[in-house]
């Protein structure tokens, strides 16, 4: 065996005895990924797809902050047909695991050394413009091989890829480049979660008039793609060949109006224990600043999380949590390492006991979205913003 096939075989001879899986425990704060509840929403996306298209995993960002390796393996044992990531280093940590599939690097990698990394993991890149194209020609002309690439469009998103009009011409010198294999021509959507389609019908109909252009030249594309979780579940036909799903792996919809089309099921739920009990008179402030003063004797909980696993400090003060099948909420500044809960309501407590910060418990469910709309921000910022230093643990 050689080259990257032999370094996985010995990262993953290596990963079994390391001691990584003592810090997976229940401690102090973790993670729980519920990877029922993915290999369900994969189920259930490919149901909703059909046959004639494929389902490609996004997984970037250590997907979404679940664990990148898990989720690809459970995702690829479910029915995903191929993995999405974001960066070069998130695409060989795949490739270490042993996942073998086709791998998409939806960023733009430019430097020739990174390039002949890409070929040597057999990763495929994304490429957005002509010279870009010619770099990498130049590139995998010195190493020898070919390279299977995606050719990108930008109908609208005004991001990465080749404005919509020039891609006749686009694909036209790669086409020329016999070093390059063009894998798929795709573009993004830039308002697929807003109910108001008018941006989204645009960016459709360029798609579909940059496609046509090329069939005119005599071009046909291999494989098309265009949607993200919310074309998919908003409208069958931005499905094409192959859909990049990824919220929606999570069991997250990428607006409301968008949970009608399937049931998902939350994957990531984040939990901590609590670490002391004490009452506090009234009139004393809790926490940094004072930011909270309690207004009767407070029965308070300590708990061993904080902004530094990624519980958002602008959350203090307006965050609640589920203990024993109620909701509690939490007081005073949000501190590194640890925050307070009025437990006020919860008779019997003791330290050790769990809390459940997102999640679901009896009827109770906190969720990314929750934490999100408070924070004025969107569930993907929420996910993906939970530390390392919060265990994954992988529940089946
Ligand atoms: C992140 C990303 C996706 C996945 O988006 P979701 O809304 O999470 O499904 C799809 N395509 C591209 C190009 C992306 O960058």
């Amino acid at each position: 065996m050689v080259g990257w096939q032999q370094q996985i075989k010995t990262y993953s001879s290596h990963k079994q005895d390391n001691s990584l899986s003592l810090l997976a425990n229940r401690q102090r704060a973790w993670i729980e990924v519920d990877l029922k509840a993915l290999a369900h929403n994969v189920r259930t996306l490919k149901s909703f797809l059909g046959h004639q298209t494929k389902l490609m995993a996004v997984v970037k960002a250590d997907a979404y902050g679940h664990g990148a390796v898990t989720v690809a393996q459970t995702a690829l044992a479910n029915g995903a047909d191929c993995l999405a990531i974001a960066t070069l280093a998130e695409g060989v940590e795949l490739r270490q695991a042993g996942i073998n599939v086709p791998i998409l690097i939806l960023g733009a990698i430019n430097a020739p050394e990174d390039i002949q990394a890409i070929a040597a993991w057999q990763l495929e890149p994304t490429i957005c413009n002509p010279e870009q194209a010619l770099v990498v020609e130049a590139t995998m002309a010195k190493v020898g091989t070919s390279l299977p690439v995606h050719l990108k469009l930008d109908t609208g998103m005004s991001r990465l890829g080749t404005n919509w009009q020039e891609a006749t011409s686009f694909v036209q010198l790669v086409q020329q480049l016999s070093n390059l294999q063009i894998a798929s021509i795709y573009s993004h959507c830039a308002t697929a979660e807003e109910s108001d389609r008018t941006m989204m019908n645009l960016q459709h109909q360029r798609f579909r008039n940059a496609i046509k252009q090329l069939k005119k030249v005599g071009y046909v594309p291999p494989l098309l793609h265009l949607a993200n979780s919310a074309a998919t579940l908003s409208d069958r036909s931005y499905h094409y060949d192959l859909v990049r799903v990824g919220l929606a792996l999570y069991g997250l919809y990428s607006a409301p109006h968008l949970q009608q089309a399937i049931e998902l099921k939350p994957v990531l739920q984040v939990k901590a224990k609590i670490t002391q009990i004490k009452t506090i008179p009234a009139g004393e402030g809790v926490s940094y600043g004072r930011k909270f003063i309690t207004s009767q004797d407070t029965k308070v909980a300590v708990v061993g999380i904080g902004y530094a696993d990624g519980i958002p400090r602008n959350l203090s003060n307006r965050l609640e949590a589920i203990i024993s099948g109620k909701l509690v909420p939490q007081i005073g500044s949000i501190t590194m390492d640890q925050l307070m809960l009025n437990v006020d309501r919860i008779p019997d407590l003791k330290p050790g006991e769990i809390v459940t910060l997102i999640g679901q418990q009896n009827n109770l469910s906190i969720t990314a979205d929750d934490w999100a709309n408070v924070l004025n921000t969107i569930s993907w910022e929420i996910l993906c913003s939970f530390k390392h230093r919060l265990p994954r643990i992988n529940i089946n």
